[in-house]
């Protein structure tokens, strides 16, 4: 049987009559930009963020260069960025004309190195940093990051593109950060049917900045008071959102599950599985195992073999890509945490509503690679 690495068509029943429902509706109203669905969307997104304010825009990499503009970043400006992330965290402070500076990872939590970053602050001096909560939860000393970069007058911009769901010390992970933003792309926890991003803060002065950010530096619909650009969340997108915020606690709850069976059973398989930080409740992202360099395209060859999908997130540091030309990105250090695990990264099978034999054809997989080892 072959099994996905992720499949985002297991729609509940019922889901997708009331989605064409939805289409047909507001087709024949023709309502296509804003209104009550972006409105009704940016109510509950700060309600599951436990953050005063909302904006929805186009996709995760808006969000990220809105907030970047949002607290002030300019041509010039230097930001830190963590070596192990994707690539458009990178790309975000690239496009606002500023010079990112890569800090390396935590080898315990796979997350930016907090005393990499202390040291990086004070030595490159930068104006704003981003912290990205990867897999599904976030740094276990996200305190720390927050207390240092409100001291040190760096404004701390946090890229929740993978953890919408997570919880920290039993509150939403959003909810203390200064300014946080998400992505909707289809394969993220809580996708769109397309794309789609958002921007999370309590401050309402940055919340002012980034609407109008987002919707061409609008400050009235024929007076611009800055230059921002078209980053607006169609309708149909905020649509389908609220459809599926609906369901949202089951797709959550079902990934959990998936996530729990495999930290019950890869450890008896000699497979080391890394576990959120204390503290966290994951959303169930994906899964994340850490094996040799060389035992891991053997296990990967066996996988293939038996259709199913696996992944490498992320194969590479940030400061390897080819993209990564030297005048473009700085590298604060060695950051060979951070390509010691890209080369050691797998990732099982992980989405909402896996079957159990799904789950068990995984586990066969690499029962059948141990044996012949
Ligand atoms: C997906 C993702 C993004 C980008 O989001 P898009 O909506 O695809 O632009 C940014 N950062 C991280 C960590 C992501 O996983």
């Amino acid at each position: 049987m072959a099994v996905p690495f992720i499949d985002i068509k297991r729609f509940e029943p019922g889901f997708l009559d009331q989605w064409n429902e939805k289409v047909k509706t507001m087709s024949v109203n023709a309502q296509f930009i804003g209104g009550a669905e972006v409105t009704e969307l940016e109510t509950t997104l700060s309600k599951w963020t436990e953050t005063k304010y909302t904006v929805a825009c186009a996709n995760g990499t808006d969000a990220l260069q809105i907030a970047l503009r949002a607290v002030g970043v300019n041509r010039g400006d230097k930001v830190l960025v963590p070596d192990s992330t994707f690539w458009a965290t990178f790309e975000a402070v690239v496009n606002v004309g500023a010079d990112p500076y890569t800090v390396d990872t935590n080898p315990t939590d796979l997350q930016m190195d907090f005393a990499t970053f202390k040291e990086a602050v004070d030595t490159v001096k930068p104006k704003a940093a981003i912290i990205v909560h990867l897999y599904g939860w976030g740094s276990s000393q996200i305190e720390e990051f927050r207390k240092y970069c409100s001291e040190k007058n760096v404004a701390l911009i946090e890229d929740g593109a993978q953890c919408f769901g997570v919880k920290y010390k039993g509150e939403s992970i959003y909810k203390d950060a200064l300014i946080s933003t998400t992505s909707f792309y289809p394969a993220k926890v809580l996708g769109a049917a397309g794309d789609g991003g958002a921007i999370f803060t309590n401050s309402e002065e940055l919340s002012v900045i980034a609407r109008r950010l987002a919707n061409h530096g609008r400050t009235s619909h024929y007076e611009h008071g800055i230059v921002g650009w078209n980053s607006r969340l169609d309708s149909l997108q905020a649509a389908f959102l609220n459809l599926s915020l609906k369901h949202l606690d089951a797709r959550i709850n079902s990934r959990k599950k998936s996530a729990e069976f495999f930290y019950k059973t890869l450890p008896g398989l000699g497979i080391q599985v890394i576990h959120p930080p204390k503290d966290y409740t994951e959303n169930g992202y994906c899964n994340v195992t850490l094996v040799s360099p060389e035992e891991r395209p053997k296990i990967e060859a066996v996988l293939k073999d038996k259709g199913i999908g696996f992944g490498n997130i992320y194969p590479g540091a940030m400061s390897d890509q080819p993209g990564a030309k030297p005048h473009l990105i700085q590298r604060f250090g060695k950051d060979q945490n951070a390509r010691r695990i890209s080369a050691s990264v797998l990732n099982f099978p992980l989405f909402a509503y896996m079957t159990d034999a799904e789950l068990e054809e995984v586990l066969s997989a690499i029962k059948q690679y141990q044996s012949t080892r």
